[in-house]
């Protein structure tokens, strides 16, 4: 038999598992919950599950349950009673559209939809079968079920191999329409279990959570690590900072967060002094899913004198890169390959770069057990993906410090900006942007012009719209930072960047106004 995804839960204790608000769940009774909406998708499955019932009427490995994943406790349980069932979980966004449910919904096939009682689903979420996380009710079935001799005792369902899905996670959507990653059983643990190593993460760890449960990010790490280790997760339903103060205060140890957050931090933490000193405190502040400007590490770092830990990861290979917990973090890396997985810089050609100069951009290849087995129904993007000889090709550019601290330039598709036969990172340039006192935020493109191959465009939200920094104050700003060849040529000024949910800024949809095309509400 496998060994168990959650040692915790087999051994039932009155620690707590999940906070979520004012509601809470131990682990005993996290696993009798789960057990007992375990059975129920089983019975489910068995019945609406046609298309696999010919194969003796048995739920099997390719079944999957989508979980309508709402920011709450039931999402949790409804993931944790999918893994303990052995199916594969498939997390909806509730805030996608129609069109991108029914493209996950077409694409996954889920057999049924696990959500909480009170949730309304809306079209094409509402057609599939419902099973209802009513986490309560689960709970005191469960304890009459003990009554019986067959009772659901934890333990009552097999583990599943370690090569059978555990979760189809789509992407987010950030260079493209979302694919669907097969994550085996095998590549999380593997994940959690080098992050733990990583970052001495131990179930005495209590960690505050505030980010959607339907990535990578906010599943995986947020829920499922806490879970592995026999931790605790406080989750704060939404994101503030006095929450963050509030759990920090009371016994939590660390803070997972989106650069986005840690923007609105570095901002709140000069006007609240408990901030600063909540964050001082904590084990482990970290941050990913995109680059951390330099400029919101360092002010968080002057408030609190405290670092913030970058992991670079995907949805296709979670956690590939971290700072370790008795490392040094410096702003602008995300430190070295973590244990298990084989990381290495590739030049165009596909020759590897040995040097660990600073400066030899190359892709990021990866390989390890934290890889996904391939994306869902597309053998083509799948066998794209990889690399002859197994490397994962992540599509994203970096260089190697001397001491092999990995550095992230950006995305080969849409943050590498090739210009007057230089290769550029649009990361260097947003980070110089924000340092100028008028510029809130920024991203940097490349557009295509005649002489240069591609010009720099700096997309700018001004931090007092009455007043955006002009493009003549812009350039003098940069003159000192930057070589004259990564300086912007075009200066265009915005109310907001274009952001998908994790805060992450969607490039593809900055174009240049005069075109027409996809132009974002400019002005
Ligand atoms: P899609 O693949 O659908 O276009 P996506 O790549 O944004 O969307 P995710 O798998 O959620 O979907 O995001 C992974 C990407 O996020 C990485 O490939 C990388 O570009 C970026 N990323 C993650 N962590 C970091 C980090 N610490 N620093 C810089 N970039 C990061
Ligand atoms: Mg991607």
């Amino acid at each position: 038999m496998s060994s168990p995804l959650f040692p915790a839960l087999e051994n039932p204790s009155e620690r707590v598992a999940l906070t979520f608000g004012d509601r809470r769940l131990t682990y005993a009774r996290l696993g009798s919950a789960a057990d007992a909406l375990a059975a129920r998708i089983t019975d489910t499955a068995r019945i609406t599950d046609t298309a696999r019932i010919a194969d003796a009427g048995r739920v099997t490995d390719a079944t999957r349950v989508a979980v309508w994943a709402t920011p709450a406790l039931e999402t949790a349980v409804a993931v944790v009673a999918a893994l303990r069932a052995g199916v594969a979980a498939v997390p909806l966004n509730p805030k996608s559209g129609a069109k991108e449910l029914e493209h996950i919904l077409a694409d996954s096939a889920p057999t049924l939809v696990l959500a909480a009682p009170g949730d309304e689903l809306p079209s094409p979420v509402a057609e599939l079968t419902r099973v209802d996380v009513d986490v309560d009710a689960d709970v005191d079935m469960d304890a009459d079920a003990d009554a019986d001799a067959s009772g659901a005792a934890p333990g009552r369902f097999p583990e599943a191999g370690p090569e059978e899905p555990a979760l189809v996670v789509y992407t987010s959507g950030t260079t493209g329409p979302p694919k669907g990653a097969v994550l085996p059983r095998r590549a999380v643990a593997a994940t959690l279990d080098a992050l733990a190593d990583a970052w001495a993460w131990t179930g005495d760890d209590v960690l505050v959570h505030g980010l959607p449960l339907f990535h990578v990010h906010g599943l995986v790490l947020g829920v499922l690590g806490p879970l592995r280790r026999g931790g605790e997760v406080r989750h704060l339903g939404r994101f503030s900072t006095e929450g963050v103060t509030r759990e920090l205060d009371t016994g939590a140890t660390m803070l997972f967060g989106v650069p986005t957050m840690y923007h609105r931090i570095a901002q709140a933490v000069q006007r609240e002094p408990e901030l600063a000193k909540a964050l001082g405190r904590a084990r482990l502040l970290v941050s990913g899913s995109a680059a951390l400007p330099v400029h919101d590490h360092e002010r968080i770092t002057a408030a609190t004198g405290r670092r913030v830990i970058e992991r670079y990861g995907m949805t296709e290979t979670l956690m590939n890169t971290s700072v370790r917990a008795d490392g040094e973090p410096r702003a602008g890396t995300v430190g070295v390959p973590l244990p298990g997985v084989a990381l290495r810089l590739v030049e165009e050609d596909g020759s590897p770069i040995e040097r660990w100069d600073g400066e030899s951009v190359g892709e990021i290849q990866v390989r390890g057990a934290n890889l996904f087995t391939g994306y869902l129904n597309r053998p083509d993007a799948t066998r794209a993906a990889f690399t002859a000889d197994g490397w994962f090709r992540t599509g994203d550019m970096a260089v190697r410090d001397p001491d092999g601290w990995v550095r992230i330039v950006g995305r080969k598709a849409t943050d590498l900006i090739k210009s007057g036969g230089y290769k550029i990172g649009a990361g260097e340039i947003e980070n110089a942007l924000l340092d100028h006192p008028g510029v809130r935020e920024v991203a940097v493109t490349g557009e295509p012009d005649a002489d240069l191959g591609e010009r720099i465009v700096a997309w700018v939200v001004p931090a007092d719209p009455q007043s955006p920094p002009s493009e003549r104050e812009l350039a003098d700003h940069v003159a000192g930072r930057l070589a004259p060849h990564k300086r912007p040529r075009v200066v265009r000024h915005l109310d907001a960047l274009p952001r998908n949910d994790m805060g992450k800024v969607m490039k593809r949809s900055l174009s240049d106004p005069n075109k027409g095309t996809d132009a974002p509400q400019n002005r």
